[in-house]
């Protein structure tokens, strides 16, 4: 029986290397025999197939949504070894308008997940978020222990993070997650070449301060080519820089997360196991 950790990867711009971290993470932390549930929230579906899976039809979290599956059905295998996701399809865009119709609307997904949660299965949810401030997006991360939020280093990074960083604040006071964190801020895309990418960690260091992954992911050709064959980085080049950096944020994020992985226990009824 585990506890489960569940993070929310999040940043309401595009491009900013999520879906990347979402499968290179998932895939780095089953090889530090972890088990891991990815959850691809975004209809364009990119972290299934950067995990070697098809869209299907009615396989996505939005099925449960609207009743016709339960979560226990859904729950795929991958081709990688502790590795297990609820896929996208594009239905997904329709769940924003179905979530919208519930009440409580913004604790659709927590109370979905709390079946997986009670089953201790999994040592870390991971939720890749679409790039927009939508329900999918607000739910996911009031559905959320903690949010990695991702920025590239170029300009104006932090442009946009005060909205993240104030939904947390509004979680955290109004009840909806009061123990909602900010888990850290990975840098991604950083070329090693340029002055200006230097210069944006040091800019987001100086303001978060610790709270900024000390791993930096570089911009590395591996990482781009390796979703086009299905699988995350670190198989698809084991040596390259790009494998060695998702490792070692992997290594990071387990050791900021205690030797027991989660420490914190849910709480759920037992009558709801999926
Ligand atoms: P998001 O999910 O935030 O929209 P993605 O993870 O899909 O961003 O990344 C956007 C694009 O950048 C993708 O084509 C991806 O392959 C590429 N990419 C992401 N991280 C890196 C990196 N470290 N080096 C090179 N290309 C990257
Ligand atoms: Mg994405």
């Amino acid at each position: 029986m585990r506890a489960t950790k569940v993070i929310a990867i999040a940043n309401q711009k595009g491009g900013v290397g999520k879906t990347t971290t979402v499968v290179n993470l998932a895939a780095a932390l089953s090889e530090l025999k972890k088990t891991v549930l990815v959850i691809d929230l975004d209809p364009q579906a990119n972290a299934t197939s950067g995990l070697g899976l098809a869209r299907q039809q009615g396989t996505s979290l939005y099925s449960v949504i609207t009743g016709t599956s339960d979560i226990a059905d859904i729950i795929q295998g991958t081709p990688y070894d502790g590795i297990n996701i609820i896929p996208a399809e594009l239905d997904l865009a329709g769940a924003e308008i179905e979530i919208a119709r519930v009440e409580n609307h913004l604790g659709v997904i927590r109370s979905i997940l709390d079946r997986v949660l009670i089953a201790g299965v999994f040592d870390f949810v991971i939720m890749d978020c679409p790039p927009s401030l939508g329900i999918l997006m607000t739910s996911s991360l009031a559905a959320a222990d903690g949010i990695i939020v991702t920025m590239q280093c170029e300009y104006y990074a932090m442009e946009g993070l005060s909205v993240i960083t104030n939904l947390i604040e509004q979680f955290r006071t109004n009840g909806v997650n009061p123990d909602l964190q900010l888990e850290g801020i990975l840098m991604t895309m950083y070329d090693g070449r340029t002055r200006l990418a230097a210069d944006v960690v040091q800019e987001v260091r100086t303001h978060f301060g610790d709270k900024v992954y000390e791993t930096v992911i570089p911009r590395n050709v591996r990482i781009s080519e390796a979703p086009s064959f299905g699988q995350p980085v670190i198989y698809y080049d084991p040596s390259s820089r790009g494998a060695e950096a998702y490792r070692s944020f992997a290594a990071e994020f387990v050791q900021r997360n205690g030797p027991g992985a989660a420490s914190v226990v849910q709480s759920t009824t037992p009558d709801s196991v999926a």
